[in-house]
């Protein structure tokens, strides 16, 4: 039966798209395997593919920032991508690479933790869990897909550059922190 660790294995191996190509080093996420929350982000960036490892970077600062906020801790939770390899300049995953690694991966992964609540960082990762795109209009909202409660805001690379959004998430992160509250 696949574990977390062993899953983790298959994804530093796999080459089902094109994204594995350029990598250094797949993310498969990292965290608690016993959470009740999972955040699922974009796609490695410069830092995630050097090191293995997810929000490690300059937006993994920002999200940091955000969690302390709301006093949750990251050893607390399982952070992984929509996709585990880094697309080349950082452009956006296309549909297809978001539903190769979802099928192969993210399914999998959730399927094992079985978390309460997904946090939703960002666009692809709402394209690729709820197949949804208006995330101006979700964002902050508890939503139900697939018999799974999803909670939607920003990804923290766009909080980190547009003031506004870094409002916006700061509320969403307060919102964010009422329903975890709930869980425990
Ligand atoms: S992005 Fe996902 S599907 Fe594509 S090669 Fe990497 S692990 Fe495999």
């Amino acid at each position: 039966m696949s574990t977390l660790f062993s899953l983790a294995e298959e994804i530093r191996r796999c080459t089902s798209c094109p994204l594995w190509k350029k990598r250094t080093l797949a993310v498969p996420g990292d965290g608690n395997s016993k959470t009740k929350i999972m955040f699922v982000g974009e796609a490695p960036g410069v830092e995630e593919d050097r090191q293995g490892l997810p929000f490690v970077g300059k937006s993994g600062k920002f999200l940091n920032e955000m969690l302390n906020l709301v006093d949750l801790n990251r050893k607390d939770l399982f952070i992984t991508g929509a996709v585990k390899c880094r697309p080349e300049n950082n452009r956006v995953p296309s549909a297809k690479e978001l539903q190769t690694c979802k099928e192969l991966w993210l399914d999998k992964q959730i399927g094992l933790i079985k978390p309460e609540l997904i946090v939703i960082l960002g666009n692809s990762a709402l394209k690729s869990l709820l197949k949804k795109t208006k995330l101006s209009e979700l964002h902050g909202k508890i939503i139900m897909g697939n018999n799974q409660k999803y909670f939607v805001t920003y990804h923290p690379a766009a909080g980190m550059r547009f003031p506004k959004i870094k409002e916006e998430m700061k509320k969403d992160f307060l919102k964010l922190k009422s329903f975890v509250n709930l869980l425990y």
